[in-house]
């Protein structure tokens, strides 16, 4: 039905809208000592702040749980964040951060100016001024071809 396609693009735009709040008011405020893991320049293999995929994926198996019983709303938004979690682990982990050696970034001009951004949120690694704190919705301008 195309209530449930609905349902499940609503999951994956509200979580890209959660997600750059409290990667913005929380990460980087009271909740930074976990996630500068992610922003040291050599990170490990596994950082405290995967803690938070592991919370962003609890969300999304509850919301499933609790709409499966006659697959309501619940269950579909709970589907569309989990696609946001599959995504943003391909995009984010695998393609732009190389959590998997060997992985390159494909040469397509949405996913570089998506990368470009997120590198512009990795430039100083500190806790105050970053910048483009969502994935998929970044600023225009990191879309524009730079002629260089
Ligand atoms: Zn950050
Ligand atoms: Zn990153």
């Amino acid at each position: 039905m195309v209530i449930n396609i609905i349902f499940t693009l609503l999951g994956f735009l509200l979580m890209e809208l959660a997600g750059w709040a409290i990667h913005k008011y929380l990460m980087h405020g009271i909740l930074w000592k976990i996630h500068k893991t992610h922003h040291k320049p050599s990170r490990s293999f596994l950082e405290s702040n995967d803690v938070f995929s592991l919370v962003f994926g609890g969300v999304s198996i509850l919301l499933m749980w609790l709409g499966h019983g006659n697959f309501d709303f619940r269950f579909w938004i709970g589907i569309g964040i989990s696609i946001y979690g599959f995504s943003y682990f391909v995009l984010h982990d695998l393609l732009i951060h190389k959590r998997v050696k060997g992985m390159k970034m494909p040469k397509n001009s949405i996913l570089r100016g998506i990368y470009k951004a997120h590198q512009a949120h990795h430039s100083h690694n500190k806790k105050n001024g970053a910048v483009a704190f969502g994935l998929f919705l970044v600023p225009f301008k990191y879309f524009k071809t730079d002629k260089s």
